[in-house]
């Protein structure tokens, strides 16, 4: 799937949609997700143009890649769940029922989150 310039995401990270930013590194953005679905949940984007993991594990740079990473991770330590435990989660496509097509990590804690996220 081609990378679309106008998903939700991308317009946020052009500053043309508003979001609760908890984190900006240089190749990455965390924000509170606007429908929670645990106490805690957080969203992490690259700021690069990739559609789901799938292109962004071939494509990225290892920059971009650890960028991310260590964003997830110093997201979950500010949330404080570190010790708890936390949930992340990428889906891509259609199984995956996909809604934003910007590549995208759920790290959802803060509470016991069952067997299956949704
Ligand atoms: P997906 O189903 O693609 O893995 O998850 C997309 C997530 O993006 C959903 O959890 C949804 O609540 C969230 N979301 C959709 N639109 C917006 C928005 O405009 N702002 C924020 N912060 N989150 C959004």
């Amino acid at each position: 799937m081609a990378y679309d310039p106008d998903n939700i995401f991308a317009k946020i990270l052009r500053g043309e949609l508003p979001c609760k930013k908890v984190l900006e590194s240089e190749h990455s953005l965390a924000f509170h997700d606007i429908r929670p679905l645990s106490r805690h949940h957080v969203l992490v984007i690259p700021k690069g143009a990739y559609v789901s993991f799938d292109d962004f594990s071939a494509q990225a740079t290892p920059d971009e890649i650890v960028d991310l990473m260590r964003t997830i991770g110093e997201v979950a330590r500010m949330l404080g769940v570190q010790e708890s435990g936390y949930r992340l989660l990428s889906n891509h496509g259609e199984d995956a029922r996909q809604e934003v097509q910007h590549l995208h990590f759920h790290v959802c804690g803060g509470q016991d989150l069952g067997v299956m996220l949704r």
